[in-house]
């Protein structure tokens, strides 16, 4: 019985190890939503329960698009730039959100960096031409990224920023999105699901998962394997966004130390029982590399897969909780 799941991320994903039935329906769906496809497919006891469930979690995610798109102006993370240096009072998932994300931006000491928008907007690496910016607008843009100038008033429920700062969800977005996934599909009883979000994945249940790790430069050939049971599975790759310039790609990840692209550094996929700390933690360590990333991977039980540039070709380094296909 096998299976074909296709994502931008992932090749297929292949069901092997088959455990107990969780319920004798399954359904699955697939709708755009912040910017991207999410796919959510589960087992329930019957069809109204797995539609419930199901119509749950879309209105869910679709309801922190709302919250913590960049794109939309009547959004929280909008206004807090819109309004700045006025504090914002947001909903409670927005400050969740932003409260989590400061956290692994602390932990990862800034290699992850929410305060980053000034600086994507200067590469437009949110519009259709992004290009290399000129020397001195990437420094000014560097000087409005400070993370630790959002201001959060877990009293007034309220966010403040530097007139000029504006905050990037995009790099821990989805990744909350799926933990409010899981824990609306978990409340209303799922035992057994799958969420595929512009291929970042999560599962919980019946089966064992035997997920590919995407080529950075390959559509056909996997680059490595993991087997999933539970948890999620992120990855941050220099072949998204991106564009070339004198034979030098320039991707859409930022280091906050220097303002350019990251370089040397292909991918890096991220194991985690979390999908929001897979996600944070994907990107941070595309920024900060394998050297003295263990501790940080140690705090969310979690493993990483580097694939990095050595000349022409590609090296790969794995560490901590790499779940090993057999
Ligand atoms: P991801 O694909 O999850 O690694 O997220 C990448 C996106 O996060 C980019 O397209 C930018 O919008 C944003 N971003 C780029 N560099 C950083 C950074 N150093 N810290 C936080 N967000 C970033
Ligand atoms: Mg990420």
């Amino acid at each position: 019985m096998s299976r074909l799941l296709t994502t931008t991320a992932m090749l297929w994903a292949l069901p092997v190890l088959a455990a107990p039935e969780v319920g004798s329906w399954s359904g699955q769906r697939t709708e755009y939503v912040m910017g991207t496809m999410l796919s959510i497919e589960l087992q329930a006891p019957d069809s109204a329960l797995g539609n419930l469930a199901i119509d749950s979690a879309f209105s869910t995610v679709h309801r922190l698009d709302r919250l913590l798109s960049n794109y939309l102006p009547e959004s929280d993370i909008s206004q807090i730039a819109l309004q700045a240096p006025a504090a914002v009072p947001v909903t409670s998932e927005t400050f969740e959100f932003l409260e989590g994300t400061l956290s692994w931006a602390e932990r990862s000491k800034g290699a992850l960096n929410p305060a980053i928008g000034p600086l994507v907007d200067c590469w437009g690496f949110h519009t259709e031409a992004p290009s290399l910016p000129d020397s001195a607008v990437i420094a000014a843009a560097l000087r409005r990224c400070d993370y630790r100038s959002i201001r959060l008033d877990s009293r007034r429920r309220s966010v403040r920023v530097a007139a000029g700062m504006s905050i990037d969800p995009g790099a821990t977005g989805k990744g909350y999105a799926l933990a409010k996934i899981d824990s609306v599909l978990t409340r209303l009883g799922m035992a057994s699901f799958r969420a595929d979000f512009g291929g970042q994945l999560h599962c919980r249940g019946r089966d064992s998962l035997l997920v590919p790790v995407r080529h950075p430069r390959s559509d056909t050939r996997a680059l490595a394997w993991l087997l999933l049971a539970q948890g999620s599975v992120a990855t941050s790759g220099d072949y998204e966004r991106h564009f070339e310039q004198d034979g030098i790609r320039y991707a859409h990840i930022l280091d906050p130390r220097t303002g350019f692209p990251v370089q040397g550094r292909a991918a890096v996929t991220v194991f985690a029982p979390d999908p929001f700390a897979a996600d944070a933690l994907s990107t941070a360590l595309f920024v900060s590399g394998p050297l003295n990333a263990l501790p940080l991977l140690r705090q969310a039980g979690a493993g990483a897969l580097f694939a990095e540039w050595d000349g022409d070709s590609l090296e790969v380094i794995i560490l901590g909780e790499w779940p090993e296909a057999p």
